[in-house]
């Protein structure tokens, strides 16, 4: 039976029970660390259901879901025309390891929405795209080097796990046993936004850098986006000295608008290589890269960088995303856009009204609350700079309350077409005691 009323209790019996079961058969009894709720506490909530802006968990409460699978479901859960695109394609087989036609649509549908994009590789993971990216971006200059940028978040990808944002962030490992000084050692990790960071490494390891890889605007450090004069270098010094430029738009891409960040960003950088994922495969595992058309053509069979995969372009996750695509229709974004924005504007007048010191940002319809005194935040250093007790007071709250937020200070919040004034409603009455709740838990309150 669903439970819709007012407050749920702090316990939840149902999904503590399968956590336990979890926890005997799976490392921290999940799949992917920050869905254990360590940064926040508590019994993380195993769900059993979505429809539309809801969750649905094991003990039978719904919850407005603020996370969206993180980024994927921008059309709501179980979405009527995605979900017809799913059942006619698994009516036809499941995976025959042989080229199919969904895989051209989707290639195409992404081909014709993002400009540079000339060519694109389908494969199933976020990690796997910009994994492969790196890879064929140092098989096409022959050079070593990788920059990236701290609190940026890639994928679990050896050489890409150095300062690498909210998962690591949460947990406060400052680097991963069991990735090795060598695979350490080719990255260089610089400061975002700092350009001049960046022409200063330019200056003495330029000869040497294959490619410099950023997320298109920061999502994984909480919002940051980047600002003018940041994009500029990167466009200006990886020219200037050979390196390639590729944008991690895996979070951002599809959903801050039809074309990602590139749409939104159009005196900003042309990169030579992008990577895609999340909104892309539509609650299903399909990713991928792309750019120019030459850079492409190093990859296996046309060219000598190899790379493969099984359930690569796997018709029925490529059918999800087609579907996907195909209904973000520009309503779709501006609905996206006024929702986050009515609903940070809440949350702001809330945490005005406790007096809990705090910033909001935007890249298009992602934004973040920081629970902090800076005015803004520019860069990891700065997005460490957060009440962490005043985010689990205030997530605790809500989630109480109904209202499913990511279970860490440094994560994008997201919302979906969905997300209708019932939903936002059922946010907005929660504020006020999760900005209670937040002034008690955090520095102020002690
Ligand atoms: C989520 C994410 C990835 C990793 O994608 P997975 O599908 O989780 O492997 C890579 N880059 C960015 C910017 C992401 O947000």
């Amino acid at each position: 039976m669903t439970d819709v009323s007012g407050v749920y209790p702090a316990d939840a019996p149902a999904s503590q029970a399968l956590f336990d079961r979890a926890s005997a058969v799976t490392p921290g009894g999940v799949n992917s660390p920050v869905r254990a709720f360590r940064a926040v506490g508590g019994t993380p909530r195993f769900m059993v259901r979505g429809e539309g802006p809801y969750l649905f968990d094991a003990d039978g409460r719904q919850y407005v879901d603020l996370v969206c699978s993180w980024g994927p479901m921008i059309l709501g859960h179980a979405h009527p025309a995605v979900l017809e695109a799913v059942r006619a394609a698994t009516g036809c087989g499941f995976s025959f390891g042989t080229p199919t036609e969904g895989e051209v649509a989707l290639a195409e549908e992404i081909v014709s929405r993002v400009a540079p994009v000339e060519q694109l590789r389908l494969v199933s993971s976020g990690t796997e795209a910009t994994m492969s990216a790196i890879r064929l971006a140092r098989g096409f200059t022959g050079r070593t080097k990788i920059v990236k940028f701290a609190g940026c978040y890639h994928g679990h990808v050896d050489s890409l796990l150095a300062a690498a944002g909210s998962g690591v962030a949460t947990f406060a490992l400052p680097d991963t046993p069991g990735v090795t000084g060598a695979a350490a050692a080719d990255t260089i990790v610089l400061p975002y936004n700092d350009p001049d960071a960046l022409k200063q490494i330019f200056e003495v390891d330029g000869a040497e850098i294959a490619a410099v890889i950023t997320e298109a605007a920061a999502g994984n450090m909480g919002v940051v986006p980047p600002s003018r004069e940041f994009e500029a270098a990167l466009r200006d010094l990886t020219r200037l000295h050979g390196a390639l430029l590729i944008s991690d738009e895996v979070m951002t891409g599809f959903r801050v608008s039809r074309s990602g960040w590139q749409g939104l960003s159009e005196s900003g950088p042309e990169p030579d290589l992008l990577t895609f994922g999340k909104v892309m495969g539509g609650g299903f595992p399909a990713a991928a890269f792309g750019g120019r058309a030459d850079v492409m053509a190093y990859l296996a069979p046309a060219g000598p960088v190899y790379q493969a995969g099984t359930l690569s372009g796997n018709p029925v996750a490529t059918a999800a995303g087609l579907a996907t695509l195909q209904n973000c229709t520009d309503e779709v974004y501006s609905h996206l856009l006024e929702t986050s924005g009515k609903l940070a504007y809440a949350v702001r007048d809330a945490l005005n009204a406790e007096g809990v010191p705090h910033t909001i940002q935007f890249a298009g319809s992602m934004f973040s609350v920081f629970f902090t005194e800076l005015s803004a935040v520019t860069n990891y250093d700065e997005a460490r700079q957060q009440d962490l007790p005043a985010f689990a007071g205030f997530f605790h709250s809500m989630l109480s309350q109904g209202v499913y937020l990511p279970p860490s200070a440094f994560e994008s919040w997201f919302v979906s077409a969905a997300h209708d004034d019932a939903a936002l409603d059922r946010i907005v009455t929660a504020l006020p005691a999760a900005a209670k709740a937040a002034a008690k838990a955090g520095r102020m309150g002690q």
